[in-house]
């Protein structure tokens, strides 16, 4: 048996085109199910669709062999006991820093409002900059414009949503895409299983 963990949302639609063309297909009734775990067309594989923050965790932890994250969010998560064997090429963005201007950035302590911690520490630590991060878990756009923060760190797509709140892209932190991940200890033990299957992804990209 193989468990493949995909993340629900933006990425799971672009991620079962992807898996289709490699042969896995899970059918809509199970999709719109309120089932954890999905039967697909394969007898010997199950699929769980979980927010896409859990995914690395499930992988980490084995409760599921393989997944597909951002690498927003394994950079975040560390991504300990996982290999990152291949980059789908799905939902590109990048992480990057936005404030309402450059001169917002120019402070002893910058004030970020974030959910990516980890990254954002990580970027400012790496150029010596002081900072006090306040995590949120959504609309961290409207943080700069309540005075919550001087500036985010969030994806950037088209820059729609910054734009709209009066932000710019300022700071380029890193390019986002989806990846598939695999357990350590599952790419022992069924090695030739997932090998296959990663072959497959791969060559219909
Ligand atoms: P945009 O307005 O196109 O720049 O999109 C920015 C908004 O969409 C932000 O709220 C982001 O958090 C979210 N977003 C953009 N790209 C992705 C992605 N690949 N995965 C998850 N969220 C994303």
């Amino acid at each position: 048996m193989l468990t493949i963990a995909l993340s629900k949302g933006r990425i799971l639609q672009k991620t079962l085109p992807l898996l289709k063309k490699a042969g896995l297909e899970i059918a809509d009734k199970e999709l719109n199910s309120r089932k954890l775990i999905l039967d697909t067309n394969l007898d010997e594989v199950k699929v769980i669709v979980i927010r896409a923050t859990d995914v690395p965790v499930f992988v980490q932890h084995g409760a599921a062999d393989m997944g597909i994250a951002g690498k927003d969010v394994l950079l975040e998560h560390g991504a300990n006991g996982l290999f990152e064997l291949l980059d789908l090429n799905i939902a590109q963005c990048k992480l990057m820093v936005a404030a309402s201007d450059k001169e917002k950035l120019k402070q002893d302590t910058l004030k970020i409002a974030t959910k990516y911690v980890n990254s954002a520490k990580r970027y400012f630590d790496a150029k010596n900059q002081q900072t006090e991060i306040i995590k949120l878990y959504g609309a961290m756009e409207l943080a700069p414009v309540v005075g919550l923060a001087h500036c985010i760190v969030d994806l950037v797509d088209t820059g729609n949503t910054l734009k709209a709140n009066g932000l710019i892209p300022l700071e380029h932190i890193e390019n986002i895409s989806s990846r598939l991940v695999v357990n350590a200890a599952s790419f022992k033990t069924k090695n030739a299983q997932i090998k296959t299957w990663i072959e497959s992804i791969e060559k219909n990209l």
